[in-house]
């Protein structure tokens, strides 16, 4: 992302912590992904339609910052300000991956259909996507010893937050921070030093 715009403030430190913990979760499911042969279907967005993700506060910042500072594209903000509650207001049919935000995607959208889990009992345990074929992804792989589990990332994500991490939907999380970064947009031409920090 084009950092000087918001060089020192919180929405810088927000970036750089999620893009390590992206890149490294980008690293671990596709090493994972290729080792147990799981693959989407080519094209399928099938889970953004009907899905809208769970999302933690940094993340929601981490996609405004995206759209704004990144994007500009003020017809996806205004689609979010006028999103009717079905499905991912993100969804895009016509781009590439059917997500506009898709290098900001939160971490669920990351871990969906490529990751395990492991349940109350310690048990590893992998649900494959629905809209995935078998021949695509096996149902029922073996885990060996390098498995990426849901749990190893969702607690560093939540460990980056100031409210530890509390969950909220994309689509009541993202219209109030999109303001609150455009706000911050119009300061930052006039700014004499992009070191000081705007918000703390
Ligand atoms: S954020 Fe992107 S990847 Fe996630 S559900 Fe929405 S459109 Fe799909």
């Amino acid at each position: 992302m084009k950092t000087s715009a918001y060089a020192g403030t919180y929405i810088e430190e927000v970036i750089v912590s999620l893009s390590n913990l992206y890149a490294d979760v980008e690293e671990a499911t596709g090493a994972f992904a290729a080792h147990y042969g799981i693959a989407c279907p080519s094209g399928c967005g099938s889970c953004c339609e009907r899905f809208i993700p769970d999302i933690t506060h940094s993340e929601a910042v981490y996609i405004a910052a995206h759209l704004i500072f990144e994007l500009g594209d003020d017809e996806i903000i205004e689609r979010i300000h006028r999103h009717d509650g079905s499905g991912c207001p993100l969804y895009r049919s016509d781009t590439p991956f059917h997500c506009s935000v898709y290098p900001a995607r939160p971490l669920v959208c990351r871990l969906y259909g490529s990751s395990a889990y492991h349940d109350k009992y310690g048990n590893t345990l992998f649900r494959s996507c629905r809209f995935v074929k078998a021949e695509t992804t096996p149902r029922l792989p073996h885990f060996g010893e390098h498995v990426v589990r849901v749990q190893d990332f969702s607690y560093r994500l939540r460990s980056l937050d100031r409210d530890r991490g509390e969950l909220s939907l994309l689509t009541e999380l993202l219209p109030g921070l999109l303001e609150q970064l455009r706000f911050i947009a119009t300061l930052a031409p006039f700014r004499d030093d992009p070191e000081e920090p705007l918000a703390g």
